[in-house]
């Protein structure tokens, strides 16, 4: 039997909790998550500071083209990184409402006496298959694949298209960094530490030494990260499903119907952190089976 999920409502009103700018997005309060984010925002704003100001706009003159395209290309990344963040920390992940294992609630969704249901001890919710509680944000989230402090939010079923985005979108970022540090320091190797850079020797070194091993730091995190997900989504099982090693009692869906049901049908806005996946394919998930 199959109930739908949107049916389930408490019929409490809409539930404030986790919820900000006038219940418009989903925020968890958590200081160890919020001081990560803090952080990633700071990190972005040193990679934007030394790339313009130490890198590109000193060579403006000397190389116009090399210094725009790379221009164009940098901030294009720093800002898809940036909203793909903002999406993954401020989307509801597949949040279970809270209390709604009552007994009218119960019967309402057709369960008979005797029937065998999941029901989570700590938010008091009927638990719908695959979704796993989450001590920071405090709810159980349906498909939840981890818990990151970096966007301050589980990666689950709603939100998992954009975190794969800010891994994807950081990665490159990384990437092209190392190769306009190394640029740059062939060039000031080659020419004069002097000249080279607006800063002193001895600054335009520090900078730049920072600046690759953040690259490199951020670079080798995300690419795994992004391997590890992408593995997840083709193989139709979440990060904590597989530390598990939790049998697969639903069914498992094919590698293009399991990227469908995080991305969408295929077009270009899965590249698009401004794009919802198309509901239509997420809708299986929607229901508890019994
Ligand atoms: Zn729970
Ligand atoms: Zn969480």
């Amino acid at each position: 039997m199959h109930y739908s999920y949107s049916s389930l409502s408490t019929g409490a009103g809409v539930d404030q909790h986790n919820r900000c700018l006038g219940n418009r997005a989903w925020c968890v309060k958590d200081i160890c998550g919020i001081v990560c984010v803090i952080m990633t925002w700071l990190l972005i704003l040193f990679a934007e500071f030394v790339v313009c100001g130490l890198i590109l706009l000193p060579n403006y003159d000397n190389n116009t083209v090399f210094s725009s395209v790379n221009m164009i290309i940098f901030q294009a990344l720093a800002f898809l990184a940036f909203v793909s963040h903002l999406r993954t920390m401020l989307s509801d992940p597949g949040a279970v409402p809270r209390g709604n294992a009552t007994k009218e609630m119960i019967e309402q969704m057709g369960y008979r006496e005797g029937q065998m249901f999941y029901k989570c001890p700590k938010c008091c919710s009927i638990k719908p298959d695959r979704a796993h509680h989450c001590s920071v944000c405090q709810r159980c989230i349906r498909k939840m694949d981890h818990h990151c402090p970096w966007v301050n939010n589980c990666v689950g079923e709603n939100n998992q298209k954009y975190f794969v985005l800010f891994t994807f979108y950081i990665a490159s970022i990384s990437v092209h960094t190392l190769f306009l540090v190394m640029t740059q320091f062939a060039e000031c190797v080659k020419s004069d530490w002097r000249t080279c850079s607006p800063y002193s020797p001895p600054a335009t070194i520090f900078l730049m030494l920072f600046l690759t091993f953040e690259g490199l730091m951020f670079g080798i995190f995300t690419i795994i990260m992004l391997a590890t997900q992408l593995n997840a989504i083709l193989n139709d099982q979440t990060g904590i499903e597989q530390l598990k090693k939790e049998e697969a009692r639903w069914a498992k869906k094919s590698r293009l119907k399991s990227i469908q049901s995080v991305f969408g049908r295929f077009s270009l806005a899965w590249f698009s952190p401004f794009t919802e996946p198309s509901c239509r394919h997420k809708f299986n998930s929607h229901f508890y089976s019994v």
